[in-house]
């Protein structure tokens, strides 16, 4: 018989992590260093904080957030802010375990930095302003301002830049792991767009360009490694770089139809885009031969002190959604662009017909698409929008020619050359799980983050590196698991699976009757002896007034790959049941005894 000790009180195991009182365990003494070792560790479901909602759920929600919810993993607090409950933060931290080995792996230096960030960093970048409501800011008792960081550029510069580092220094990789806050127009679905949201985020200092690209793509592999250890159907896409800024930007989406962005792809090429990135050439038979233009008019200002304000004309002739980040490579420095309507546009123009609002610079860009009865009709064009924008233009104002001005749609020709216009575009959804940007020195000129080498003083060349973790978490749950929404109060087919990497516990015993409770912790603890990974990751499922089935059940909202059902057979003996169900893979094996139960596992394990 084994002795247990009923450790009911606080016990510390060998890390100092605290054995909570829904555990019993054997301690040993080890003599070197007096610290209490357990060889196992059983965990009982009936103390365990897992609130298992069983009354029915809003049928708005997407599944991970009615199964996370549901299986009792996450609670919501308010709109757009979620409790992460103890069974979703052991896989929570499996999953930042995954990442900091594959940042350590490329460098990266794990720290932390305040997350209320003092007004006067952000007024150096102008983010202040340009951030728009999305930064939630607030004051201390003594009126100094502060924001609740959405993201750590300015203050990630601010140290770096004040230490005045010698170049053989470099390349330094920081990064850090924590809150981040963002007053999200919509927030919604979850974990997956919240208003707080658990964040890495790393940020690198190169001296040259060179050297920074280099960094950029070893981190992307970084990137890649990850998603592949996690098994999630995922795609890396060309982005845009939004108001972080930087001219090179990737996107990691995990592929799944509950996804709020559009990807274009090429299934002969590869090709990968965001649809807002995204180019694609019409199709033959949309490409329009008569002159019909349409103008689309976008306000650009930049970050020069002077002539920093335009307006882009843009003429292409079909009402498809217009792109306007595809004239971003027209501008330096940009620091707001948006697509306006022609009253917004007439708006504009009063107030700039005051000197002292600065004049209006303004480009006009045909689409090579539909340049070709433009081309023939450029004075009449150039009148049409003389007279519809109230400007003066030379009769030699330059047209630029420009390539893909509209949104790229499912059933355009692919415009990568490899592809040769033989191949057409399609259409995926994802939940963008990474982002990652080579910044240049857009943040390190505003902090004087600089490096020495022969003499020369140059501004270090930066890369920022983000990855949702807590929505990371949830597009793994949304991808890989199967929700039978909710019909007439029952559910058939519910279950949550982790990334096996991430997943909080292996085996979930669940012992048919009370007499075979011994049973349950006997095999626990020698799984846990024999198997060194199962130390601490077994559930035993000790609710005497749970039904069975319902136990089941409910363990399918767990992700844990291994239910091992023990019974009593007709000769009186311990049967052990293994069922094991992960993705598309599943296992039954009956009327196993202990030893066969034992080898099972170890086959699976070692
Ligand atoms: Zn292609």
């Amino acid at each position: 018989m084994l002795s247990i000790n009923k450790n009911f009180k606080i016990l510390k195991n060998s890390n100092n992590v605290i054995i909570s009182s829904f555990t019993t365990s054997t301690p040993t003494q080890n003599n070197n260093n007096n610290v209490k070792r357990n060889k196992y560790i059983n965990v009982f479901r009936s103390k365990m904080f897992i609130p298992f909602q069983d009354q029915k759920m809003e049928t708005d929600l997407i599944e991970s957030q009615l199964l996370m919810q549901k299986g009792g993993l996450i609670r919501k607090l308010a709109v757009g802010s979620y409790s992460t409950l103890p069974f979703a933060q052991k896989a929570l931290e499996n999953l930042i375990k995954v990442i900091d080995e594959e940042m350590e792996q490329v460098g990266g230096q794990k720290m932390t930095m305040p997350k209320m960030i003092p007004k006067e960093l952000w007024d150096k970048t102008g983010r202040w302003d340009a951030f728009g409501k999305d930064l939630i800011k607030l004051k201390d008792r003594r009126e100094n301002e502060y924001c609740m960081g959405p993201t750590h550029e300015e203050v990630v510069t601010s140290i770096v830049g004040n230490e005045k580092l010698p170049f053989n220094n470099f390349p330094i990789k920081l990064y850090q792991i924590g809150e981040k806050f963002r007053d999200e127009i919509r927030p919604r679905f979850g974990l997956l767009r919240g208003k707080e949201f658990l964040m890495k985020d790393m940020y690198s200092f190169d001296v040259t360009k060179e050297d920074a690209e280099k960094t950029y793509y070893q981190v992307k592999q970084a990137y890649h490694n990850i998603l592949d250890r996690l098994e999630l159907p995922y795609a890396c896409v060309e982005a845009d770089s939004g108001n972080i800024g930087g001219n090179m930007s990737h996107e990691f989406q995990v592929v799944t139809k509950a996804g709020e962005d559009k990807l274009i792809h090429c299934s002969n090429c590869g090709y990968h885009a965001n649809i807002e990135k995204a180019v694609g050439l019409k199709s033959k038979e949309n490409i329009n031969d008569t002159f019909d233009p349409i103008f689309n008019i976008v306000r650009i200002e930049t970050n020069q002190k002077k002539n920093n304000k335009h307006i882009a004309i843009v003429v292409n002739d079909s009402q498809d959604t217009f792109n306007h980040y595809s004239i971003k490579k027209h501008y330096n420095n940009i620091k707001s662009i948006e697509p306006i309507t022609k009253n917004q546009y007439t708006d504009l123009l009063s107030k700039h017909n005051s000197k002292e609002n600065g004049e209006l610079n303004y480009q006009i860009f045909v689409d090579t698409n539909a340049s070709k009865p433009f081309s023939k009709n450029q004075d009449a064009l150039l009148e049409q929008i003389k007279s519809e924008f109230s400007i003066n233009l030379n009769k030699d104002h330059k047209i630029i020619d420009s390539d893909i001005l509209i949104e790229a749609k499912e059933g355009d020709i692919c415009a990568q050359e490899s592809c040769n216009g033989s191949s057409k575009l399609g259409i995926k959804k994802g939940i963008e799980v990474g982002h990652i940007f080579y910044l240049g020195n857009k943040y390190s000129s505003s902090f004087n983050a600089t490096s020495c080498k022969n003499n020369i003083v140059k501004d270090l060349e930066m890369g920022c590196f983000g990855i949702g973790v807590s929505r990371l978490l949830a597009a793994s749950v949304e991808a890989l698991s199967k929700s039978g929404k909710e019909i007439d109060g029952t559910v058939t087919k519910d279950k949550i699976t982790f990334p096996k990497e991430i997943t909080p516990y292996h085996i979930i015993i669940v012992p048919k009757k009370e007499s075979l409770q011994k049973d349950a912790e006997e095999i626990s603890q020698q799984l846990q002896q024999q198997i060194p990974e199962l130390k601490g990751r077994i559930i035993i499922d000790d609710r005497h007034d749970a039904n069975v089935g319902h136990k089941i059940f409910e363990s399918k909202f767990l992700g844990i790959p291994y239910l091992l059902v023990l019974n009593i057979d007709k000769s009186k003996q311990t049967n052990y049941k293994v069922e094991y169900d992960y993705g598309q893979i599943k296992e039954e094996n009956n009327y196993l005894n202990q030893p066969d139960t034992l080898d099972y596992f170890k086959n699976k394990f070692i």
